[in-house]
């Protein structure tokens, strides 16, 4: 009897023993399970974290960069290499590696020593050349340590180089205005001098005098175009036109002029029609033809024509047989105040801001205005306009 109690409680206690090893064999499997799937859970918020904060990096106009403690790049977004155009891998180099820009390390080394934030304005002498402000910060951890920087790179260059042309245009605008401006002062002093009571010299005098003061007049006629040009201010009053009859109009304008040099003006324009302001082109057309009147050879000819491009373009030029332009100006003559010969365009009655103000009309209508020349065979002022 005790002999099957004994084997009973065997059997039972083995089979105890059994249903507990099992189950705990599923419950360690059931947490491993858990502890896989909070894991890859980990590893997704983690992943999902990573690419947001480098969306939120990329997406960042300005070139950013976070370095150690010890000046080596740990992260740059995509801002910074568009900006240094870099190519390969960067993350673990020092800085200096991958900029020549010697004030960083002097940044750094403030920020290392204590400072929370510093900023500069630093020229990258490149390829290619940038203006640069640069800001540091120190990166926290929560306890207050310093575990890196974090640089952030604002381009200035285009700041910096419209800053450059404004400067440059108020320099060439004083200068032009101060040309007239003396002659008419030096002659009238020479005039209350005494020359005054020469008649003869008076006279050569007081024409030197309207001269210059007509020139004031142009210049500033021009200026003023240019500036409500370049505001952005001028509408324009877009019409059908008809080219034959438009370049008729500015070539009977001019006869009396292009007689004074023996030129003559051929328009060639066949019957087509242009979607353009009337008032605008006449502009573009009259300041062509005035270059080629007033640059082109005496006793020569200037020719306005144009066809169609395309379906939705024009394409007019006016034409000269006179010395033509250099090579090397050919684009230049464009800006503002350029001048192949700054003696001759004066003596022309010129400003040295036509051809600029032409570039303006036809960008405003869409169009695009080039040049193009053989030297001593004349130039070529071509531009587009969009059909109507
Ligand atoms: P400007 O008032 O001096 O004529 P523009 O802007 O009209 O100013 O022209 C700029 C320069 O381009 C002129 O000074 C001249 O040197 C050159 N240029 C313009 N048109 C012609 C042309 N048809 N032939 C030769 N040179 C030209």
């Amino acid at each position: 009897m005790w002999r099957e109690l004994a084997i009973v409680a065997l059997v039972a206690l083995v089979a105890l023993d059994f249903w507990w090893r099992r189950r705990f064999r599923r419950a360690k499997a059931e947490a491993q399970i858990e502890h896989e799937r909070l894991q890859r859970q980990q590893e997704q918020s983690a992943f999902h974290h990573q690419v947001r904060q480098e969306a939120v990096f990329n997406s960042m106009v300005e070139g950013l960069l976070l370095v150690d403690d010890r000046g080596r790049v740990q992260l740059a977004n995509q801002a910074f290499a568009n900006l240094f155009e870099t190519r390969g891998e960067i993350i673990g180099k020092a800085l200096l590696e991958i900029l020549r820009l010697h004030e960083l390390p002097e940044m750094l080394e403030r920020i290392n020593s204590g400072s929370p934030w510093v900023s500069r304005e630093l020229k990258y002498p490149g390829p290619p050349e940038l203006w640069l402000r640069v800001s540091a910060a120190a990166i926290l951890n929560p306890d207050g340590r310093r575990h890196g920087t974090i640089l952030v790179f604002h381009n200035q260059t285009r700041l910096k180089q419209l800053e450059r042309t404004r400067e440059e245009f108020v320099a060439n605008v004083s200068h032009e205005l101060r040309t007239p401006l003396s002659h008419i002062k030096g002659y009238v002093e020479t005039l209350l001098d005494g020359a005054k009571d020469d008649p003869q010299v008076a006279t050569r005098f007081l024409q030197t005098i309207a001269r210059n003061a007509e020139r004031l007049t142009l210049l500033i006629e021009d200026l003023l175009t240019i500036s409500e040009l370049e505001s952005g201010r001028v509408t324009l009053n877009l019409q059908l036109l008809s080219l034959h009859q438009l370049v008729g109009k500015v070539c009977d304008d001019f006869k009396a002029r292009a007689a004074g040099k023996q030129v003559l003006i051929l328009n060639e324009v066949p019957k087509l029609k242009v979607r353009a302001d009337a008032i605008r082109l006449e502009q573009v057309l009259s300041n062509l033809v005035d270059n080629a009147i007033k640059y082109g050879r005496a006793d020569g000819r200037v020719t306005i024509g144009a066809s169609a491009a395309s379906e939705a373009k024009v394409e007019l030029f006016v034409r000269d047989d006179g010395p033509g332009l250099p090579a090397e100006a050919l684009e230049r003559v464009f800006e503002r105040f350029y001048r192949v010969d700054k003696a001759r365009s004066r003596e022309q009655g010129g400003t040295g801001l036509g051809l600029s103000i032409v570039k303006h009309i036809i960008q405003g209508h869409g169009g695009r205005v080039w040049a193009k020349s053989e030297a001593g065979k004349g130039a070529t002022f071509y531009f587009t306009l969009p059909q109507g």
